[in-house]
């Protein structure tokens, strides 16, 4: 039996994964997510997978991120027929999400021909949303641990990764003469002490271990979360002013809510308005709800959403509501997006009070390079927001303590926590650095760890 593995993203990167997996003339590929960052890694989306997507015969998702799961409208609409395998949570999760990017697809291509600067004529989005509900209609959602039958003697199981609702590893068994193969893709590791997530499950027996490593060489700052956002609250309210806290509306919108819920119910800060703007967020928070016994407030016997947000919130859907919290005077917390503040209404908030001094914006997560978010935690004093400049009065705060990833000990923990040392360990989603870093730290405890190589082919004996 050969068994062989095409690494075909998020090799050398953080974005992209994907990853062909081949035996018996069966074909999966596991994730199928969107370059992000560069324009040259962006111009991969373009190009599509060395295989004809008809060939395939499955897609296994880790989880609904779009850097795991966004290019499945391209792959569906370039004819791929297959099934989509993913969690029953990440399938409900995945399907706002990939509307949404139709829609913001649509948008920018509409804008860039509007405006005449698009280097193609017509600009054309990379999907529509009508391609996103066409993919959507291949899903397969499928309970952790259930079986998943992809051949003769090719067989799969989801088993959670903590990190976001409903994200899991893929455990492969390939079964041939000489016994069966065990593969496992890691997915995103989720943190042992997340704040919503449950942590990963203990790691089988494998031979092959597919490993993220995106922070692979750091260690989060020992900070707690909690603490640090009762703090920024009350300095906020004590100002009078609003907080506004530009974040993605899946994951780290649900988690700011339950901590604010549970300091609000210890008495640590005021009961304040907040608004969660966004009907990105709403449909996350629902589907956060609904599979409330798969996260951490579910194990407490809660699942309503008294125990998931502060008394006091308010979800705005329409523009309407969102252009009504420009009216509201005093303290006050705003949640929208983008987390990064590249987009999205948080921009109208921004633009609203960011010149006020009484404003605190608080960014939650990392800043990529280039965007509105990374100047404004360096400090600029001036941002551009809708071709104006609006200068900078606001206290901006980067609250440390929330990250969806395991670190370097968490990583190398949960590894050497596994029933038995991993055969072999390839180390993708990560920069080089963050690479090669973790594949040393795992060398020094014995174990074979190397880092994957853009498109590098494996045949795994
Ligand atoms: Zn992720």
């Amino acid at each position: 039996m050969l068994v062989n593995l095409q690494f075909l993203g998020a090799a050398g990167t953080v974005t992209g994964s994907r990853y062909l997996l081949e035996s018996d003339g069966v074909r999966v590929l596991v994730d199928c997510g969107l370059f992000q960052g560069s324009k040259a890694l962006r111009e991969r989306n373009w190009r599509g997978i060395p295989i004809h997507p008809s060939e395939l015969d499955a897609v296994l998702l880790t989880h609904a991120h779009l850097d795991h799961s966004g290019g499945l409208p391209v792959l569906v609409s370039r004819g791929f027929e297959g099934k989509v395998f993913a969690t029953t949570a990440t399938a409900e999760l995945v399907e706002p999400l990939l509307r949404d990017a139709g829609h913001l697809q649509e948008h920018e291509a509409d804008y860039a021909n509007f405006k005449g600067y698009a280097k193609h004529r017509p600009a054309r989005p990379l999907f529509t949303v009508a391609e996103a509900r066409s993919a959507i209609t291949r899903m397969r959602p499928t309970p952790f641990h259930q079986p998943m039958v992809l051949g003769p003697h090719f067989s799969a199981h989801f088993r959670r990764a903590g990190h976001l609702l409903g994200a899991a590893s893929v455990h492969f068994a390939l079964a041939g003469e000489q016994g069966t193969r065990r593969v496992l893709f890691s997915g995103d590791v989720g943190r042992s002490n997340g704040v919503l997530h449950l942590p990963p499950e203990r790691l089988p027996a494998v031979d092959y271990l597919i490993c993220e490593g995106t922070y692979g060489d750091r260690k989060h700052p020992n900070v707690d979360p909690k603490d640090a956002l009762a703090d920024v609250v009350s300095r906020a309210a004590n100002r009078q002013g609003a907080l506004i806290i530009p974040a993605f509306a899946a994951g780290r919108t649900q988690e700011v809510l339950y901590l604010l819920r549970q300091l609000e119910e210890e008495g640590r800060i005021p009961s304040l308005p907040v608004f969660v703007d966004s009907p990105l967020a709403l449909e996350c928070t629902s589907a956060y709800l609904r599979f409330a016994r798969e996260l951490k407030f579910g194990a407490l016997g809660a699942t309503d959403g008294r125990a998931m947000w502060p008394s006091r919130t308010r979800f705005c859907s329409s523009v309407a509501d969102s252009k009504a919290i420009n009216a509201v005077e005093g303290p006050c917390i705003i949640l929208s997006s983008s987390g990064m503040a590249t987009g999205g209404r948080v921009l109208f908030h921004l633009r609203r009070r960011l010149s006020d001094p009484r404003t605190t914006v608080m960014f939650v997560g990392f800043m990529a390079e280039g965007t509105r978010g990374r100047s404004l935690v360096e400090g600029a004093p001036e941002v551009k927001i809708h071709g104006r400049y609006l200068p900078v009065r606001a206290e901006v705060i980067e609250l440390q303590g929330f990250s969806a990833h395991a670190d370097q000990d968490d990583l190398v923990a949960w590894i050497e926590g596994a029933e038995a040392p991993p055969g072999e360990i390839f180390i993708t989603h990560a920069e080089p650095a963050a690479a090669s870093a973790l594949v040393a730290r795992l060398r020094q405890r014995g174990l074979r760890a190397r880092a994957a190589r853009d498109g590098e082919r494996v045949t795994l004996a």
